[in-house]
């Protein structure tokens, strides 16, 4: 029998949280380490490493020294998986089975789980560790369970829960449960709903507030020292240092400036996710008058009123939606450029400009609008004059001319489809070694040397993969040579652009702005 190279890992959670005061943690994964070095040490088992999270949930697959675990075992390096329990490995059932049933044996690894008597050579042991994975995760449930209901407790107490107060409010200095106005922001919260009431719209206020150069809310929460990071902002590349339309919405909305605290809007759907879903405002957590108020209740409910009145006039009929909707963006920001209309003396016209002119424009220096049907008839235009210059090719029969390069592409993939294959073998005989290793069918030093031969020729078939993959792409790739033809089939002329077909023509268009020379650059990025 060889000797197992074992791989220690420990983790706090949070039942050695709980028991005593937070200078114990360090204790509790001293106490892991010291018994699972002399279970291993018993054992005659080598110690490969010893890994530690000390911070982080038995469910979250984002453990660094969890993932170093795993990539131990991959790479081999170790042959054995030590840990207290099951739960400390993992609670999560998925990761169980994808691990410890799946990916171990696969990688030749065994995992022993000291105290709940889990072996992975154990046969027979599957059924009692599936059932501890199950009972873990119900612990996780729960939990998740429990510190929801205490902070719904403390909701319906009207303690404020949030970790950051919202705009125009700080929270107190001497109670983190409670609210204390922001005399910084509280002026301008009070600024938007009177302007509102008087007339401005929402990209108006915004306008206003970004030329007196009032820091907007994310900037202010940085101010503040807020971590308070927007996920959404920065994937839509869109601006956060100044005001926009929707900041001055959400505020208009709040009912919270009227001392009441509105809390759990929002709900936890999955514990392991952490994803959220909105409420329906009646499952709110409403308690009336628990700080001081920012604007009085009447004001609140007029601008509520105004609200709903304003919006019925611009309602969009529900199901129709523009030709190019969702594709124009602006070339010089990135931003998205909106649709309004005008009344023009010969009728009411579409427009299209960009959101961050609208709401900050010395942000973006596109500062012409585009008129929605000119940019219909160039989009159209373009697509016909695709579609003519396809049906010219096809007819002197240049179309079949690329056929040449086809047998190249096919070539191509037949070559990769084999490499891959190759790969996969070169795997399934890692695999075998492994087993072979644990049976003392071959010795470390043969094991070592077949590892490295075989990690060798995998390396090189993955780089011969990669540039094929680039020359085919480059080459317009297999499949969407094919999709664009199907599509061009389709059509010979297009005399109105609907949705449907300016979704299958064109992923995105950028309009820049209007040069000197008075021309305009309008890009337009294909599907096809
Ligand atoms: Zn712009």
């Amino acid at each position: 029998m060889l000797t197992e190279i074992a791989d220690i890992y420990v983790r706090l959670s949070s039942e050695d949280r709980d028991k005593k005061n937070i200078t114990d943690e360090s204790e509790s994964i001293q106490n892991q380490k010291t018994m699972l070095i002399k279970y291993c040490i018993e054992r005659g088992w080598q110690i490969n490493d010893i890994y530690c999270d000390e911070d982080y949930s038995g469910a979250d697959s984002k453990r660094p020294a969890w993932n170093q675990v795993l990539k131990d075992c991959e790479e081999g390096k170790c042959t054995i998986v030590v840990c207290k329990t099951q739960s400390r490995f993992s609670r999560d059932m998925e990761m169980i089975e994808k691990y410890i049933h799946g990916k171990f044996l696969e990688w030749g690894t065994r995992f022993v789980g000291v105290v709940d008597n889990v072996d992975t050579n154990v046969k027979g042991n599957k059924k009692a560790r599936q059932i501890n994975g199950l009972i873990n995760e119900w612990y996780l449930e729960d939990l998740s369970d429990n510190i929801k209901s205490t902070l719904n407790v403390k909701r319906k107490n009207g303690e404020f829960v949030g970790s950051f107060a919202p705009y125009g409010y700080l929270v107190d200095p001497e109670n983190k449960n409670h609210l204390v106005i922001d005399e910084v922001t509280a002026p301008v919260v009070r600024r938007i709903f009177d302007m509102y009431i008087r007339g401005s719209g929402y990209i108006a206020i915004a306008k206003a507030l970004n030329e007196d150069k009032i820091p907007p809310p994310c900037v202010r929460k940085k101010q503040l020292g807020s971590k308070y990071y927007n996920g959404n902002y920065e994937k839509n590349h869109s601006p956060t240092t100044f005001w926009t339309d929707s900041a001055v919405y959400a505020i208009l909305r709040r009912y919270t400036y009227t001392g009441a605290l509105v809390q759990g809007r929002q709900e936890v759907v999955n514990y392991k996710t952490k994803k959220r879903r909105n409420k329906p405002q009646d499952q709110w957590d409403i308690i009336e008058d628990m700080h001081e108020p920012i604007i009085s209740k009447e004001t609140f409910f007029k601008v509520q009123s105004i609200r709903m009145q304003r919006g019925k006039g611009q309602k969009i009929p529900s199901g129709s939606c523009y030709s190019l909707a969702k594709k124009v963006f602006c070339g010089e920001c990135g931003n998205t450029m909106w649709k309004m209309s005008y009344e023009l003396r010969d009728g009411r016209y579409n427009y299209l400009c960009c959101r961050t002119r609208k709401t900050a424009k010395e942000h973006c220096n596109n500062e012409h609008s585009i008129r929605l049907d000119e940019l219909e008839q160039i989009v159209l235009d373009e697509i016909n004059k695709l579609l003519d210059d396809y049906y010219d090719e096809k007819a002197i029969g240049k179309i079949k001319a690329p056929k040449k390069d086809n047998n190249v592409q096919k070539s191509m993939v037949a070559e990769i489809k084999e490499l891959e294959d190759k790969i996969k073998r070169n795997d399934a005989r890692m695999a075998q070694m492994y087993t072979d290793k644990l049976d003392g069918i071959i010795t470390v030093d043969e094991f070592t040397c077949f590892r490295e031969k075989y990690k060798r020729e995998t390396t090189e078939f993955e780089n011969r993969i990669n540039i094929l993959t680039a020359q085919l792409n480059e080459s317009g790739g297999n499949k969407t040579a094919q999709d664009t033809k199907y599509v061009l089939d389709k059509y010979r002329h297009i005399d109105k652009l609907t949705f449907e077909i300016a979704n299958e023509f064109i992923s995105k268009i950028y309009i820049g702005k209007i040069e000197e020379n008075g021309s305009r650059n309008i890009k337009i990025e294909w599907k096809i």
